[in-house]
């Protein structure tokens, strides 16, 4: 019934100015009581016989930063608790260069069989004035070294939009990245996020962003040359070869249960969406005391359920599917929303065809706008409850 797991390791090498995910500074001790920390809200909260999952995705912060012995912790309290010979998709983030051929053995040895890499862009200088630690020619090493030992499913996320960056420059780091021929590429523009670097920047005006028509171009044309190059846009902001779509990322969007675990994680559960204390002191005394580092327990009753469904199926290319909705819910989305439908497909914002809801190319400019006539009221869940 839970389909995935993800797991957050909060630690990093350096802090990116545009950054606000879970993560400190990486400290050998602190990152040790961590991993303990870790093992234990694993244990406590997995119980019995190894469990069957879909998907393992461990995320951050930056994972390899970890140690060595630290990995191994890791790895072997994921090995006693899930069947990991049976789960399709295996990931981990990390940063090129960060990581070493004997951490990459280690990889292998786990069973992780997908990578993902925060390349972000193809350009020194930029790289330098985001605040990321890597050069390019470690994307190229780190490349190489996966690829030597295996990895064909590897993933490079890129960031567009960032300060001074132009169209052609970004031009230039899409067709740098399609060099690779990899098999998935994930693009999101730069968003300015409180208590970064660049959130203090914009708010001194010291920030000079593209406008928003160039912001636009840099969409289309990112959209294009992977449509040009045989990738499908799967999701807004993610592309792959058929068969490479991010099956970790489809849980989420398919609105399947997952179990959260870490500093900040948020889960998934019947009924439930949990999410976890973020400082890094409070998360690792509460885990190691008792297993449940709780900050919150957020109740998912049938209309959220229902809305969640429709907002990030919509995320989806795929769309929604009217059959699989009725198998879910034993009611078709028509009864509660043929109404915003219509007005939708009037817009040219949504799609119906072979009875499925798609975004259209103009409804992903105005996502949020979308959404938000999915949003229900009591009275209206009454009427299929
Ligand atoms: S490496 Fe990733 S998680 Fe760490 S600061 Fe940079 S963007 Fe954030």
């Amino acid at each position: 019934m839970i389909q995935a797991v993800y797991i957050h390791i909060p630690f990093c090498q350096q802090i990116c100015h545009y950054c606000d995910f879970a993560k400190v500074f990486y400290n050998e001790a602190v990152a040790s009581d961590y991993v303990q920390a870790l093992r234990n809200e694993i244990e406590v909260n997995v119980t019995g016989n190894k469990q069957k999952v879909r998907t393992i995705f461990i995320g951050g912060g930056t994972p390899t930063a970890l140690s060595v012995p630290q990995l191994w912790v890791l790895f072997d309290t994921i090995h006693e608790k899930f069947d990991v010979d049976h789960c399709e998709e295996f990931t981990i983030e990390a940063n090129p260069g960060d990581f070493d051929e004997e951490k990459v053995i280690l990889l292998k040895h786990y069973g992780v069989n997908r990578v993902s890499l925060g390349v972000q862009v193809f350009d020194d200088s930029m790289l330098e004035a985001i605040g990321r630690a890597h050069k390019v020619k470690d994307v190229y090493e780190t490349i190489e070294l996966l690829q030597k030992h295996g990895f064909s499913n590897i993933s490079i996320d890129l960031i567009y939009s960032l300060p001074n960056q132009t169209v052609k420059q970004f031009e230039q780091t899409v067709n740098e990245a399609l060099s690779f021929h990899l098999p998935h590429y994930s693009s999101y523009s730069l968003q300015i996020e409180p208590k970064t670097i660049f959130y203090n920047k914009h708010r001194k005006g010291e920030l000079h962003r593209p406008e928003q028509e160039e912001e636009v171009a840099m969409y289309e044309l990112l959209k294009n040359s992977m449509e040009k190059n045989g990738y499908t846009q799967y999701e807004i902001s993610n592309y792959a070869k058929p068969g490479f779509e991010s099956k970790h990322n489809l849980t989420y969007w398919s609105n399947e249960f997952y179990y959260g675990f870490g500093a900040g994680a948020s889960g998934y559960l019947p009924g439930k969406r949990t999410s976890n204390i973020r400082p890094l002191p409070a998360y690792i005394k509460q885990a190691l005391e008792d297993g449940h580092p709780l900050l919150q327990i957020e109740k998912i009753g049938f209309k959220e359920q229902v809305e969640e469904e429709m907002f990030l199926g919509l995320r989806k290319r795929a769309g929604i599917d009217r059959n699989i909705f009725i198998e879910k819910y034993g009611f078709s989305y028509d009864v509660l929303y043929r109404e915003a439908i219509d007005k939708l497909i009037e817009k040219e914002w949504i799609d119906e065809n072979n009875n499925t809801l798609r975004l259209t190319d103009k409804g992903l400019l105005f996502g949020n706008d979308v959404f938000s006539h999915f949003l229900l009221e009591d009275k209206d869940i009454e009427r299929v409850r």
